[in-house]
């Protein structure tokens, strides 16, 4: 096809391809959440529905992108890691935020009457986006643990704060008054004397976040279904001591695989060694 005369200012756009042999990570965010949160009554300190819209929306991204290997989500926040090798968009930067991003705002408005029931938007939620490289297995395995340790430091802090305002009755100014300066230790012992929570039995979905996993094979979801009748949907076996896998199992059972896409929800640790004991296809593949 002939050219115009205006076709020189493509040269004007910037390369932005990524190094090769590297993990990407594209990380979105909800753009100014903290009110998002509170025009739309959000339950505090955590909203399971928000939580399992942003879930959604993140399993629609790796519906669309088959080279993520994994996602870790907490509050408005998912990361998506691709595979070392991926060649999507030639690797280039923009293209994966951009379409990762918009795909995850659009998903997120598109699900929300699903778990918002008739509760209207009050206006459209913005997310941003962004690409990051990591080298080695050691760097995104830390850039994980970064993510999981945050989301525990702000559960923790949350849930008192919040514990403070809703039974005790502070104002949220003498909650953040009552909690400034308390170590981890601080607050677990708060928990504990005065509201008799142990916060170590709390739900794991708050306290570790939600790693999505693509299910492995056909085989095990078919045992899966078989199990559907067998465990009540609020039973609590899934909690405790048991390996990665077999929380794998009820985790998928409670989710009701069948409205959902082949990914399993994990809400287990993922700092220690055990997580990538259990899957060692991720680092790999
Ligand atoms: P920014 O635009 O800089 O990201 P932000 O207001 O979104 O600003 P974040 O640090 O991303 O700030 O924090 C997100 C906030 O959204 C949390 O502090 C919390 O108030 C709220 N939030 C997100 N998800 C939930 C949820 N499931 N339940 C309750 N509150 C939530
Ligand atoms: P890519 O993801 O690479 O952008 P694409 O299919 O979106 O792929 P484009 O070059 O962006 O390709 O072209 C957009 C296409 O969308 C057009 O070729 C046309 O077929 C269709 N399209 C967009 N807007 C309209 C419209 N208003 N009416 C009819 N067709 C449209
Ligand atoms: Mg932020
Ligand atoms: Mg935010
Ligand atoms: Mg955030
Ligand atoms: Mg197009």
């Amino acid at each position: 096809m002939a050219k115009s005369k205006f076709e020189y200012v493509k040269q004007f756009e910037t390369e932005d391809r990524l190094l090769p042999n590297c993990w990407i990570v594209v990380r979105i965010d909800g753009k100014g959440f903290h009110r998002f949160s509170e025009q739309h009554n959000y339950i505090k300190p955590n909203d399971d529905r928000a939580l399992d819209l942003m879930s959604r929306a993140a399993e629609a991204i790796m519906e669309e992108f088959k080279d993520i290997v994994l996602a870790y989500g907490q509050s408005d926040e998912y990361s998506f890691v691709f595979k070392k090798n991926t060649n999507v968009y030639n690797r280039r930067a923009s293209k994966l935020a951009t379409n990762v991003v918009s795909l995850f705002a659009s998903s997120f408005v598109y699900y929300w009457p699903r778990y918002f029931g008739t509760q209207m938007m009050q206006y459209p939620p913005a997310f941003d986006s962004r690409t990051v490289l990591y080298p080695s297995d050691k760097n995104l395995r830390d850039y994980l643990s970064w993510r999981q340790a945050d989301c525990h430091i702000n559960n923790l802090y949350n849930t008192c704060f919040w514990k403070l305002i809703h039974e005790k009755g502070l104002t949220p100014a003498e909650s953040q008054e009552r909690l400034k300066g308390t170590m981890s230790s601080d607050k677990n012992e708060l928990l504990f004397k005065e509201f008799e929570i142990n916060y170590n039995n709390l739900s794991a979905v708050h306290r570790k976040g939600t790693i999505l996993l693509r299910a492995k094979n056909d085989q095990i979801n078919g045992d899966l279904d078989l199990g559907l009748q067998l465990i009540p949907s609020g039973s609590s076996t899934a909690r405790g001591g048991q390996s990665a896998k077999s929380q794998r199992v009820v985790s998928n059972l409670r989710a009701g695989k069948n409205s959902r896409p082949n990914i399993d929800r994990l809400h287990i640790d993922l700092i220690g060694d055990q997580f990538w004991t259990d899957f060692p296809e991720i680092l790999d593949p």
